[in-house]
C-alpha cells in the first residue's frame, strides 16, 4: 500500500487558489422534474367547495395519513350534510395508494402529477399539508390519478323499491311500497361508508350508521336496539319519516343515490318480533319508582316519546288523549296506504308495554282542566299538535261543502260516515293536500268507479311546489289533476245554496320583496273548477283555547305559539310543551322534542 506522507509540502498560499471560483458561473442546475405519467399518484388536489367533509377518505386510509381539519370559514349545515372539515395529509405517512380518491363520494379529492416537495432544516410540519384545488404548493399541475368506473369503491345506485302499480292501488288503502327482502337490505346496507352525516342531520338523532351496520351483519335485533335508543316510533319512521338523513347522506351528493335509510329501518323493524322489541324497549328502565307523576296532554309522537322516556326514568306518567286511539296525526292524518294502522299500533303497544298509561276520549280543557292536572301532578306536558285546519277565507268558504283537509282525513280512520263527492277540488300544494286528494280518489274509485279530483296550488311544479316529487307523480298516476300557479278566488254557491265549484286565477308571484307572503294574481287568467266539494289544505293551527283564560294570561307567547326555551319549558314553572304545537313540522322533530322535554323535566324533578 502506498504510504501517505502527511507532512505536506506545498505553499501556504495554496488556499488562495480558491479565490478563482468567485469569478466562475455556478454549476448547480435547477432541477427540472421529469413529467409524470397520466395516471401518476402525486400530491393530492382537493376541491374544497366540492368536498363535504364526510371523512370517508380519512376512514379508509390504513396509514392514518389523513386528519380532518376544521376550517371555520367554510359553512356547516348538518341538514344538507355539510361539515366544515377538510382532509389534511401527512406525507410522511401517505403511501400514495389513492384509496382516498377511490372512496370519495363527491369526487372532490384527486391526485396530481406533482411530486417534488422540499423543506428546510427539520420543518417536520411542512409534510402535513391541506391540499386545495391547486394542490399543495398552489401550482398548476395536470391531474394524475382520478377515479374511474373500475376503481370507484362506491356502489352508487340504491336497490330499487317495488311498488303497487296505479291500477292495483287506486281502489284500496293497502300499503303501496313492498319493502326490502333480506338480500336487498344487506346489499343496500353494504353501500354505506359509515360517515355519520345522516346522524348529524337527524333531529332525534337516530344512530343510522350503527343500525345500518347491524343490518349488514345480519343482526336485526341489534339494529332495533340502536333504533330504540332514540326513537320509540321506529315503525312509523321506517315508513313515513321525512328522512332528513337521506338528504344529508354523503352518497346523495354528486351523481349517486343516498342510502335508503328509511327503508332499511322499516326492514329491521318488520323482521324482529313484537315480543323481542318490547324487551329491547324496556332496556335501561329504572327499577326504583321516583314517586313523581307527570301528565301529558296528547298521545301523538311528541307526547308519547316524552312519556316513554319519563316512565323509563321511574316516573308515573298519565297521557290524556281526546280521540279514541293514540298516534295523533300519524293515525288521523297519514293515510293507511303510506302507514298501515297495524304498524302504528305496534309502536303504541310497545310504548304502553313499558308502563305508559293512556286515557282515551278525554279532552283536556273540557273533560278535565289544566288546573286539575297541575294539582294532581309534579309536571305537565302540552303536546296537542295542530288539529284545526286553516281557512282561505275566500267568499263562500264558510259553505258546509267546503271542508278542511285534516277534518276529512280524520273521519276516514275513525270510520265516520260522510258523502263521498263525485268531484272535488283541493286548495293547497303540500303533502297534506296530496294525502286528502289521494284518499278521496280511492273512495271515489270504490264508490263511483272513477276519479274526479283537481288540486290547485299557488306554487309552481318542478320549482317551488311544496309536495314531494314522488307524491306528485303518484297522484297523477292515480288520475288526479294538478294545476299549479292557481290562486283561489271564491267558492261559487248557486241560488239553491248548493256549492258549484271554485274560481281561481293565475298566480304571478307568491312573496313580496321582503319575503312576506303576498300573492299577486293575473285576474284576466281566470278558471272555474266545477266540484261538489272544495277542500282547504293550506295549513293547520293549535286549539289553545283549552288552556283557559288564567293560564293563557300567565304564559308568554310568540306569534300565537306558546313561548318555550331550548328545552321545551314554558314560562310557567310546571308546564312544558312539545311537538307541532310549538315547533314541528314532522314526526322525527316531534320525537326529538319529546326527548328534550323529558330530559328537562327529569332534571327539574330531581331538584
Ligand atoms: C295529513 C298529514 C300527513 C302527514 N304526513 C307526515 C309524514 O309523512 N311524515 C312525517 O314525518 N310527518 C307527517 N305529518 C306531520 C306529523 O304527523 C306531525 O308532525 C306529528 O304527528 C306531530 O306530533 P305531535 O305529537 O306534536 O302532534 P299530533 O300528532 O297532532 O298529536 C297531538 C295529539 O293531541 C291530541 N289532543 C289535541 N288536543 C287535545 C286535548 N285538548 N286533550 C287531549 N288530547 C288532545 C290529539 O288528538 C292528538 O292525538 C303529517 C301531518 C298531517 C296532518
Ligand atoms: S372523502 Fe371526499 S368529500 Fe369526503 S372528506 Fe374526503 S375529500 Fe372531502
Ligand atoms: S347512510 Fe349515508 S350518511 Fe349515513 S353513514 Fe351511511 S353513507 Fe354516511
Amino acid at each position: 500500500m502506498k504510504k501517505i506522507d502527511y507532512k505536506d509540502k506545498g505553499s501556504i498560499l495554496n488556499p488562495l487558489k480558491n479565490l478563482q471560483f468567485f469569478a466562475r458561473k455556478p454549476v448547480t442546475e435547477i432541477l427540472q422534474p421529469r413529467p409524470a405519467s397520466a395516471s401518476y399518484r402525486g400530491f393530492h388536489i382537493n376541491d374544497l367547495d366540492k368536498c363535504i367533509g364526510c371523512s370517508s377518505c380519512q376512514k379508509i386510509c390504513d396509514n392514518a395519513a389523513i386528519t380532518m381539519v376544521e376550517i371555520p370559514s367554510i359553512e356547516e349545515d348538518a341538514s344538507k350534510g355539510l361539515r366544515n372539515l377538510r382532509p389534511a395529509i401527512d406525507y410522511g405517512r401517505c403511501c400514495w395508494c389513492a384509496l382516498c380518491v377511490d372512496i370519495c363520494p363527491t369526487g372532490a379529492i384527486e391526485m396530481s402529477r406533482e411530486y417534488v416537495h422540499t423543506c428546510d432544516g427539520d420543518e417536520t410540519d411542512s409534510y402535513f399539508i391541506l391540499p386545495q384545488e391547486t394542490g399543495i404548493h398552489g401550482l398548476t399541475f395536470e391531474k394524475g390519478w382520478t377515479k374511474t368506473a373500475d376503481s370507484d369503491l362506491l356502489d352508487r345506485k340504491r336497490r330499487p323499491m317495488g311498488e303497487m302499480l296505479p291500477a292495483a292501488r287506486i281502489d284500496n288503502f293497502d300499503e303501496i311500497v313492498d319493502g326490502f327482502t333480506l338480500e336487498m337490505a344487506v346489499a343496500e346496507a353494504s353501500r354505506c361508508v359509515d360517515c355519520g352525516l345522516c346522524e348529524d342531520a337527524c333531529p332525534a338523532p337516530m344512530h343510522a350508521p350503527n343500525y345500518i351496520r347491524s343490518i349488514y351483519e345480519g343482526n336485526l335485533e341489534q339494529a332495533v336496539q340502536w333504533m330504540y335508543e332514540t326513537n320509540p316510533f321506529s315503525h312509523v319512521c321506517g315508513r313515513v319519516c321525512t328522512h332528513i338523513c337521506e338528504t344529508a347522506c354523503s352518497l346523495g351528493h354528486g351523481d349517486s343515490d343516498p342510502i335508503a335509510i328509511r327503508w332499511l329501518k322499516r326492514y329491521a323493524m318488520d323482521n324482529v318480533s313484537k315480543t323481542k322489541i318490547k324487551q329491547i324497549a324496556r332496556k335501561g328502565k329504572a327499577r326504583k319508582k321516583s314517586g313523581k307523576s307527570i301528565a301529558v296532554v296528547g298521545a301523538g309522537p311528541a307526547g308519547l316519546t316524552a312519556a316513554f322516556d319519563l316512565v323509563k326514568k321511574g316516573h308515573k306518567v298519565t297521557v290524556y288523549e281526546s280521540l279514541p286511539k293514540a298516534g295523533g296525526m300519524t293515525r288521523y292524518g297519514i293515510p293507511n296506504y303510506r302507514l298501515p294502522e297495524d304498524r302504528l299500533d305496534q309502536d303504541i303497544e310497545v310504548i304502553q308495554s313499558v308502563g305508559v298509561e293512556i286515557n282515551y276520549n278525554i279532552k283536556v280543557g273540557v273533560d278535565i282542566s289544566m288546573a286539575q292536572l297541575q294539582k294532581d301532578n309534579d309536571a305537565v306536558i302540552m303536546a296537542i299538535g295542530m288539529q284545526n285546519g286553516r281557512s282561505t277565507r275566500i267568499p263562500g268558504s264558510d259553505h258546509k261543502a267546503v271542508v278542511k283537509a285534516v277534518d276529512l282525513l280524520r273521519m276516514i280512520p275513525k270510520g265516520d260516515k260522510f258523502r263521498v263527492p263525485k268531484s272535488a277540488v283541493v286548495i293547497g300544494g303540500g303533502n297534506v293536500a296530496m294525502d286528502i286528494a289521494r284518499s278521496l280518489a280511492r273512495l271515489q274509485k270504490q264508490k263511483y268507479g272513477k276519479v274526479n279530483i283537481t288540486v290547485t296550488a299557488l306554487e309552481q311544479l318542478g320549482k317551488t311546489f311544496l309536495a314531494d316529487d314522488e307524491e306528485v307523480t303518484e297522484s297523477r298516476e292515480e288520475g288526479i289533476e294538478i294545476l299549479d300557479c292557481r290562486g283561489p278566488r271564491a267558492c261559487e254557491i248557486d241560488d239553491k245554496g248548493k256549492l258549484k265549484g271554485l274560481h281561481s286565477v293565475k298566480v304571478i308571484s307568491i312573496f313580496d320583496e321582503q319575503g312576506r307572503f303576498a300573492p299577486k294574481y293575473d285576474e284576466s287568467d281566470a278558471q272555474f273548477h266545477s266540484a261538489e266539494m272544495v277542500i282547504e289544505a293550506i295549513g293547520q293551527m293549535s286549539d289553545v283555547s283549552i288552556l283557559g283564560d288564567d293560564l293563557t294570561e300567565q304564559l308568554e307567547w310568540n306569534r300565537g305559539r306558546i313561548k318555550i326555551n331550548e328545552n321545551g319549558a314554558t314560562s310557567v314553572a310546571w308546564l312544558w310543551s312539545a311537538g307541532d304545537m310549538v315547533k314541528g313540522p314532522d314526526v322525527i322533530n316531534a320525537v326529538a322534542d319529546g326527548h328534550r322535554v323529558a330530559t328537562d323535566i327529569d332534571q327539574y324533578l330531581q331538584n
